[in-house]
């Protein structure tokens, strides 16, 4: 699905009448293609400590980056991470978050600012809690500010979890590389030191068999690719109906095809089956497959509602609940669902919808304790305005209106979140769990 609108305000002659009238600016962003550096340019990493120290020598280290720990002039940074977990009072942020203002006004396009920091608790005393929190809004707001591109999203650590816990590192390498292209404005929070680092950070998924449902088109299909990308062997589900475009998915992941409505009673049975039969093996399911059938809650019927939960919740509890009890999904397994951001926020007319990605949310949070003893994790993606055929079909102003609705003023492109599913699914994201991770270019609405 193309976009005109951000085309045009990005060429030549309706570039300079954008600008002189105040219209909505979105730049091209950036996306992730194997071989591609981390970061095109020099890293401030500001905040004192321990911790700081440890982010700067991983950064410079390993991962080979240009490390700055204090601005210098004539540098456009392609990065900067606030490294404050280590903060007891609101006035610690001062120095830290006024050295990376002095940089935000030459960072190269498309840049990340990254922040660590600790969630605030009860136990807390008032001042530390402050001081953490204060991050959250912090980050939100500048998150908004950022232009050309650029993102600014954070990295929350519960007591206990340390800064070069796998998926500290995991996360902190997702959001400054270019996968996490439309996630803006989000905190992450990891809550354990589970997880491991993947032997090689382009190829994550190698030796893993995922099942990604609903696979024919849209975000599935780009989910299959990425998958297989990132190394793992890929199991398409969708509808007998799709059969042709699912095979076609299927056959360029080298993966297999299998012809399931999700909705059937034995579909966890049968998945499970097919992955062991043809593979050895299942570790990762992506419920994808998802319906809308908007109507106004006043004139909603049993035929508008009762399919949208059956595909996008009934299904998947059923389907978790075989694979959870069958002792043949055990080895760190990953379930990544996608929720969406009207079942955050609401959307007028989609009562039914909300319901069920709602329910997705408590879905995951629920499963993810009964994973934990085995390595696994249950997490959400919630996408915004993600440029399909689901959203083709909304009204072409409301349409043309939603995609201006976030920090990035553009929709989201299916593998935006395909980059996100492929984290969460990944050995390093084993510390998060039960999450919902947007992807929404810091959609106005919603929390
Ligand atoms: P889509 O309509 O383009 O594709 C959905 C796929 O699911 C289709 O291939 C369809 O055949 C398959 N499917 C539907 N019912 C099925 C069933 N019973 N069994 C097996 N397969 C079935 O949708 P999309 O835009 O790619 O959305 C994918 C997921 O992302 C959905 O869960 C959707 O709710 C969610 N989402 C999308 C957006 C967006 O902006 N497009 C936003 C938020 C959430």
């Amino acid at each position: 699905m193309s976009d005109t609108y951000l085309n045009l305000v990005n060429s030549g002659f309706t570039k300079k009448v954008a600008k002189q009238l105040g219209l909505p600016q979105p730049a091209p962003l950036r996306r992730y293609r194997p071989g591609q550096p981390l970061l095109e340019g020099a890293v401030l990493v500001v905040g004192r400590g321990t911790d700081a120290d440890a982010v700067a020598a991983l950064l410079s280290g390993p991962w080979d980056l240009e490390v700055h720990r204090n601005p210098e002039p004539d540098v456009r940074y392609a990065a900067v991470v606030l490294a404050l977990t280590q903060v007891e009072h609101p006035t610690d942020l001062t120095a830290p978050v006024l050295a990376a203002a002095g940089v935000l006004k030459s960072l190269t396009k498309g840049a990340r600012v990254v922040t660590l920091s600790r969630s605030s608790v009860p136990d807390d005393a008032p001042a530390v809690a402050a001081a953490r929190q204060g991050v959250d809004g912090l980050l939100r707001s500048l998150a908004k500010e950022l232009r050309g591109g650029s993102t600014g999203n954070g990295i929350v650590l519960e007591a206990g979890v340390g800064v070069e816990a796998p998926s500290v590192v995991g996360a902190l390498r997702f959001f400054l590389s270019t996968r996490s292209a439309f996630v803006d404005g989000q905190l992450l929070t990891v809550s354990s030191e589970a997880g491991s680092l993947p032997g090689s950070w382009e190829r994550p998924l190698e030796g893993r068999v995922a099942v990604v449902t609903g696979a024919a088109r849209g975000i599935g299909a780009s989910i299959a690719d990425t998958l297989a990308r990132d190394g793992a062997t890929v199991v398409a589900v969708d509808m007998p109906a799709a059969g042709e475009h699912m095979t076609a998915v299927a056959n360029r992941v080298r993966g297999t095809a299998l012809q399931l409505d999700v909705t059937a009673p034995d579909a966890g049975e049968r998945i499970l089956e097919h992955a062991l039969a043809r593979h050895g093996r299942l570790d990762i399911v992506i419920h994808n497959a998802g319906i809308t059938r908007d109507k106004l809650l006043a004139n909603m019927t049993p035929e508008k509602w009762d399919p949208v939960l059956a595909v996008n919740i009934t299904a998947q509890l059923r389907i978790n609940e075989a694979l959870l009890t069958s002792g043949d999904f055990t080895d760190a397994p990953r379930i990544v669902s996608l929720a969406s951001t009207s079942g955050i926020a609401g959307n007028r007319g989609q009562t039914n919808y909300a319901a069920s990605k709602g329910g997705v949310i408590g879905m995951v949070r629920a499963t993810a304790p009964l994973l934990e003893a085995f390595g696994g994790t249950a997490n959400a993606v919630a996408p915004g305005f993600i440029e399909t055929d689901m959203t083709a079909r909304i009204p072409a102003v409301t349409r043309q209106v939603a995609r201006r609705l976030n920090s990035l003023q553009q929709g989201g492109q299916p593998v935006d979140v395909a980059e996100t599913v492929a984290f969460l699914a990944s050995p390093a994201a084993g510390g998060v769990v039960g999450r919902v991770l947007r992807v929404c270019g810091q959609n106005m609405v919603g929390q």
